[in-house]
C-alpha cells in the first residue's frame, strides 16, 4: 500500500540513479510544456547525478521533443512501452512488436459502434499503439470480445495495443543496455498516475503514484495497492514535492 513520499529514506534516495517519469498526469496535465518548478527540480536531480527519462503513452517524436526541451539524457519509452530509445540521441530499439492486432481491433470496434468510435489524428505518427475516442462507451463495454489486444485508458485517451506490451517490461528490457547494464531495478524511481503505469509499479520497488482525480475509484484502489509511495499533490506539483524530498534527504 502506497505510503507518503516522506517515508523515502536517505538510504533509498541515495540508491536512485535513474528516474523514469510518465508525462500526462505526472509531469503536467497535458500540452507540450511543464511548469518552471518541474523544470527546476529536474535540473536539480540531474545536477546530483540522477539520470532522467520519460515513459509515456505519447509518440516517440513528441517525447524526443520534450526531452530536448527539458535537457534530459535518459531513456525514452513511448506508446505505453511499445517504442523505446536508450537516450534522446540514440535510435529506436527494436522491441519486435506488431501493430496488426491493434489495427484489427479498431476496425472491429468501428463496426460494432458506427460513428461513435473515432481514430485520433495522431495515429499516423504511432508505430505500434492505436489511439481513439469512444463517445459514451465505457472501457468495460469496449473490452468485450477483444482477443489479442489490451485496451488501456490513461484518462487522457484510449489505447489499443497487442497483449503483453507494457511500460514496466520495456523499461526492464532497456536496463540491461543503459550504463553498461549496471543499473538495477531497485535503483530506478518510477512515477506515474494511471493504470498504464501499473506495470511500472509492480516491477520497480521505488514506485510513486501521483494522484489523478479523474481515475475511477476501483482503479485508484489498485494503483494505491501497487505503488510503494504516493505524493500529496497532483500532476506537476506532486512530482516536484517528491523530487525535492529526494534531493533533500540525499545529502
Ligand atoms: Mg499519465
Amino acid at each position: 500500500m502506497a505510503r507518503s513520499y516522506r517515508s523515502i529514506t536517505p538510504e533509498v534516495s541515495r540508491r536512485i540513479r535513474l528516474i523514469m517519469a510518465d508525462v500526462d498526469g505526472t509531469l503536467n496535465t497535458g500540452g507540450d510544456d511543464v511548469s518552471p518548478r518541474v523544470r527546476d527540480v529536474i535540473k536539480g536531480l540531474q545536477d546530483r547525478g540522477i539520470m532522467l527519462g520519460l515513459v509515456s503513452g505519447r509518440t516517440d517524436p513528441l517525447l524526443v521533443k520534450m526531452a530536448g526541451m527539458l535537457n534530459i539524457g535518459g531513456p525514452l519509452i513511448g506508446e505505453n512501452g511499445a517504442v523505446a530509445r536508450l537516450s534522446p540521441d540514440s535510435g529506436l530499439v527494436d522491441l519486435g512488436y506488431s501493430r496488426r492486432p491493434a489495427l484489427e481491433a479498431l476496425e472491429q470496434l468501428k463496426a460494432r459502434y458506427p460513428g461513435r468510435v473515432r481514430e485520433r489524428e495522431d495515429n499516423s505518427e504511432r508505430l505500434i499503439d492505436v489511439v481513439f475516442w469512444a463517445d459514451g462507451i465505457t472501457s468495460e463495454e469496449l473490452k468485450q470480445g477483444l482477443q489479442d489486444v489490451q485496451l488501456l485508458d490513461s484518462t487522457y485517451i484510449l489505447h489499443l495495443m497487442s497483449k503483453g506490451i507494457d511500460k514496466g517490461k520495456t523499461l526492464l528490457r532497456l536496463l540491461g543496455q543503459i550504463d553498461g547494464g549496471k543499473i538495477r531495478a531497485d535503483e530506478v524511481l518510477v512515477a506515474g498516475d494511471s493504470m498504464t503505469d501499473l506495470s511500472l509499479f509492480k516491477l520497480f520497488p521505488i514506485s510513486v503514484l501521483i494522484p489523478n482525480p479523474h481515475i475511477p475509484a476501483a482503479d485508484r484502489k489498485i494503483l494505491l495497492k501497487a505503488a510503494a509511495y504516493k505524493s500529496d499533490h497532483e500532476a506537476g506539483e506532486g512530482f516536484v514535492e517528491v523530487a525535492a524530498h529526494i534531493i533533500n534527504v540525499r545529502t
